[in-house]
């Protein structure tokens, strides 16, 4: 286990996974936990985009009366909030970083422009990625599964708060819940899992873009996956 076996890899963290054991917001040693992962990761030479998750604030169908599109646009910018604090705690322990967003915010980060991503992933930045894709009716899982399909990686780290892998049903109601080791997307489409929104199943089965899904209560478990350890389910085409 001392090598990686990724060399470009797409991190999907949720908002929930920055909270800690918080209610809401953010947790600054959790992320400097995750932030120290990320920084093993960059010291063995795998190239990593960083996609955040908003939860930990909003999300649009929190606004149960508010117009879906604005309610939309305010996840999109608890996005923002979140990928400065990650790039705050990876430049805290010499991790050099970019945010892109795709909605501009010049003053904060840079706009995405892919060609200028993949360049700073190939000199060795780490790459986050704010405000999803830009677009209302989205999630920050399709995000990481555009952002991967478009920068070429080779595969989609989902880390979930409080599950560690895809069950066959719901593990928290139903106690003999059978984890997969791998699971084939038109498998987890027909079943009808929510481990994640069908769009971005969609995306990568149809780019062929594997994604692991596992817990983040321990987050040395991003370093295990990419160094070859075989923890949650791996989502594949074939
Ligand atoms: N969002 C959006 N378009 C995108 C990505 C995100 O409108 O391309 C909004 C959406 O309202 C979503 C919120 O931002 O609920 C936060 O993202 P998400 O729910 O994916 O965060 P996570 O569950 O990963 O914390």
């Amino acid at each position: 286990m001392d090598k990686p076996i990724y060399k470009r890899v797409v991190l999907k963290l949720s908002g929930e996974a920055l909270k800690g054991d918080k209610d809401f917001g953010l947790d600054e040693k959790t992320i400097m936990n995750i932030a120290e992962e990320v920084k093993k990761l960059q010291s063995a030479g795998v190239e990593v985009a960083i996609i955040v998750g908003g939860g930990n604030f909003w999300r649009g169908r929190s606004g149960k009366e508010m117009d879906r599109t604005t309610a939309d646009y305010m996840g999109m910018l608890a996005t923002v909030i979140n990928a400065l604090a990650m790039q705050d705690a990876l430049e805290n322990i010499d991790v050099l970083t970019r945010v892109q967003t795709a909605i501009e915010m010049r003053q904060i980060a840079e706009p995405y422009i892919r060609r200028k991503a993949v360049r700073h992933l190939e000199k060795g930045r780490v790459v986050i990625f704010a405000a999803g894709t830009g677009n209302p009716y989205f999630t920050t899982d399709t995000t990481a599964a555009l952002r991967a399909a478009e920068i070429e990686s080779e595969v989609i780290l989902l880390a979930k708060k409080g599950v560690d892998g895809v069950y066959d049903s719901d593990p928290k109601e139903n106690p003999n819940a059978k984890k997969f080791n791998e699971l084939k997307y038109k498998d987890m489409l027909n079943l009808e899992l929510k481990v994640m929104d069908s769009t971005a199943a969609s995306l990568c089965k149809d780019n062929n873009i594997p994604i692991i899904v596992f817990g983040i209560e321990n987050p040395t478990n991003i370093s295990k996956v990419v160094f070859g350890a075989k923890i949650g389910t791996k989502l594949k085409e074939d």
